[in-house]
């Protein structure tokens, strides 16, 4: 069935400054919202939609033929699993959800009712790091060793909120690590196999006390050739310079993408060989979110698969979760440690 009337679990920022464009953008009618609260239903009255509810029954009801999930992160699995259950397709935000077993039975609800799953990480499909991959696979760098993502960034103050509390689904690593794990997942091939991670509170503003910025290193499995990769990220809440960026390591050679992490700005992406630098040829002109909805919609209608799969939402998940296990222990964590968490 392809999906063509959206409703949206979530009055969220997101779902109003980046999906809901984007739904519109493509021809998709967007037509009810559920959130638990309806003062929320205030900011959304210009936007023409049929119901705004706080009955979960009365949205899911409703005649639409996909759910866009974006409410609070300890919601995820509960609301696409309900979602799906009533036979809506499910394009779902990230995290998936906040355990492994959680996000396995997002999965199994999706297949269960023969719905298309997809996870809104907006980077994998970005061009940036499609051509990042090109470039690897084609060889250019020879043998994949390493990658550093800095995605350490200053929270707009309109956002500092949630992201800051020590509840579940708060912090850094649920908001920004698990988005490097999407795009490191995809970059390696391989699972990850351990994490480490140490983090700090450093900001004053940072009324929540939760680390702000929080460094990560992932080691993966043996790629296909027998070579074990490394990667590590600094995700931040409280950094405003100099922008995000990504360094892809190799045996020969290295790939530099210059705004690598962002939502919307065009960024660069530089190879780096004995033969010298080259500036490589990118289009960044597509909306990050026009990828993703563009890919699942085309999914709903038996065409292609989702940039980011629920299979590449857990494997993302895992890491994060991993992650956390790390901070909360002081010790590395095998991923199969996380899966008990
Ligand atoms: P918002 O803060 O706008 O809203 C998310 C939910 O949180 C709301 O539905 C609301 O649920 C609750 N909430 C929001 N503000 C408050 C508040 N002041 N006090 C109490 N509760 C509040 O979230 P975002 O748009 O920033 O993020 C929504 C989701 O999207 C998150 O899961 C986030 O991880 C993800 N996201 C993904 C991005 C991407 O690029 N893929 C980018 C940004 C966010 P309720 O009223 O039911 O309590």
């Amino acid at each position: 069935m392809n999906a063509r009337r959206f409703g949206l679990i979530g009055a969220s920022f997101v779902a109003a400054s980046r999906v809901v464009p984007a739904l519109r953008r493509a021809g998709v009618s967007v037509t009810s919202l559920f959130d638990t609260d309806a003062e929320r239903f205030s900011l959304w009255q210009d936007q023409d939609l049929e119901l705004m509810t706080t009955e979960l029954s009365d949205f899911l009801s409703s005649d639409v033929d996909a759910v866009y999930v974006s409410s609070r992160n300890a919601q995820h699995a509960a609301h696409a699993i309900a979602a799906a259950k009533a036979g809506k397709h499910v394009l779902l935000e990230k995290p998936m959800a906040l355990s492994v077993e959680d996000a396995e039975a997002v999965i199994r609800a999706a297949d269960e009712a023969g719905v298309q799953l997809a996870v809104n990480h907006h980077l994998p499909g970005s061009p940036l790091h499609v051509t990042a991959r090109r470039l690897v696979s084609e060889g250019h760098i020879g043998a994949l060793y390493s990658a550093r993502i800095n995605h350490a960034v200053l929270l707009p103050e309109s956002l500092r909120e949630w992201r800051l509390e020590p509840t579940p689904g708060g912090g850094v690593v649920f908001d920004i690590t698990v988005h490097d794990a999407s795009v490191l997942n995809r970059l390696f091939g391989a699972p990850p196999a351990r994490v480490t991670a140490l983090g700090v509170s450093q900001a004053k503003w940072n009324h929540g006390g939760t680390r702000d910025s929080v460094m990560t290193v992932i080691e993966y499995e043996p790629d296909a050739d027998g070579v074990a990769g490394i990667a590590q990220t600094h995700d931040a809440f409280n950094i405003p310079f100099p922008g995000t960026s990504m360094e892809i390591h190799g045996e020969r050679g290295a790939i530099v993408i210059g705004d690598a992490m962002t939502q919307e700005a065009p960024g660069t992406v530089t190879l780096h060989t004995e033969h010298g630098t080259t500036a490589v040829d990118v289009d960044c002109s597509a909306d990050l979110y026009d990828i993703n909805v563009t890919a699942f919609l085309g999914a709903t209608a038996g065409e292609g698969s989702p940039t980011t799969t629920g299979a590449d939402g857990l494997a993302a998940l895992q890491v994060a979760l991993a992650a956390e296990a790390s901070l909360a222990s002081g010790r590395s964590i095998a991923i199969t440690e996380a899966r008990l968490g």
